[in-house]
């Protein structure tokens, strides 16, 4: 029963990440256009470096999450063909385990990757929109109120983190991260050894966490180790599609860059908590807890 429970839940997890991609790139055209249309100071806004900026981190979070989203499916797909393989005698056990593990972990990181991107994707597009952005007039004023239930319903997005940091500190993605090492690239050497590294680190960190063999560090921490693993994975997803397709090399590259500076910047936060706080950060609730 509880299996068949959580089956529907990420089930329905992964439906709430497809709306929320779907919402977000609503989001991101109706953005684009109005950024064209609307003039201001003598030029049309999308000249401003402010205002492409936005347009840019919206582009390359949607094309990573959908990335992500349809990463998730095909190890859903997977679990369910080897489920009926298994079903008809077929000896897929191996397989089968393989594909349960990754779409048990895959599902709750894509949607608190996807749906939070949603929100911040749907916030901005209502920032360039400026006034007329929290108007019923415009679509982008709907589009933000409904990528705000996404990351709640189906389970909130601190329910997402309980679901998939376990995955992160069991190093589920180990067979993904030999896949990468293995990946024959010409053009993005050096960018595949890029990804290994952040891999390097990702690893490095969840031992300094597991180290303080602290709950209330780890649960703490837990979005972060998180947020870190969907960044790594995500730049592993996009390497191959880069390297065959020279298109898309300057957004993988862009992507590459900002998953540098917040690799680096929630590293540094997880290394400063634990030298600050460690075990006190049970601490930090003393001024919320009403007694
Ligand atoms: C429009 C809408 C449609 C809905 N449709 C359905 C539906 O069809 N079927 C259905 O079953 N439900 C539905 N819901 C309910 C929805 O799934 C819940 O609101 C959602 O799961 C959050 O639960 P909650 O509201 O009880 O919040 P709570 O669980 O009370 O959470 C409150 C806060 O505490 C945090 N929190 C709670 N537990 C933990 C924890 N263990 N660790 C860390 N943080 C925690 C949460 O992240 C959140 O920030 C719907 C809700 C809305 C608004």
């Amino acid at each position: 029963m509880i299996k068949y429970v959580m089956s529907l839940m990420n089930g329905a997890r992964l439906a709430v990440s497809a709306q929320a991609l779907g919402i977000a790139q609503a989001a991101y055209e109706e953005a684009v256009k109005y950024a064209n249309e609307r003039e201001q100071f003598g030029q049309a806004i999308v000249h401003f470096p402010a205002v492409f900026q936005m347009l840019k981190k919206m582009q390359v979070e949607i094309e990573t999450a959908r990335m992500l989203l349809y990463r998730t499916a095909l190890y859903v797909d997977y679990e369910d063909m080897y489920e009926r393989k298994a079903g008809k005698g077929e000896n897929v056990k191996a397989e089968l385990k393989y594909a349960t593990a990754m779409a048990g972990f895959l599902t709750p990181l894509a949607k608190f990757t996807i749906t939070e991107m949603a929100n911040k994707v749907a916030y901005d597009a209502v920032q360039i929109h400026g006034g007329c952005g929290y108007m019923k007039d415009f679509p982008v004023e709907r589009l933000a109120r409904d990528a705000r239930i996404t990351n709640i319903y189906e389970g909130t997005t601190q329910l997402q983190v309980v679901a998939a940091i376990g995955g992160v500190t069991t190093n589920v993605l180990e067979k993904e991260w030999a896949t990468l090492q293995n990946l024959e690239v010409k053009e993005l050497a050096g960018e595949k050894e890029i990804i290994l590294g952040y891999v390097e680190q990702l690893q490095q960190t969840v031992s300094d966490v597991l180290e303080l063999k602290n709950k209330d560090f780890h649960d703490f921490v837990a979005n972060y180790l998180v947020e870190i693993a969907s960044i790594i994975y995500r730049c592993a997803l996009f390497l191959p599609v880069a390297e065959a397709h020279e298109e898309k090399r300057e957004l993988f590259h862009y992507y590459l860059n900002e998953s540098a500076t917040r690799i680096d910047y929630l590293i540094k936060e997880i290394r400063s908590l634990k030298d600050h706080y460690g075990e006190s950060i049970v601490d930090l609730k003393a001024d919320f807890v009403i007694k």
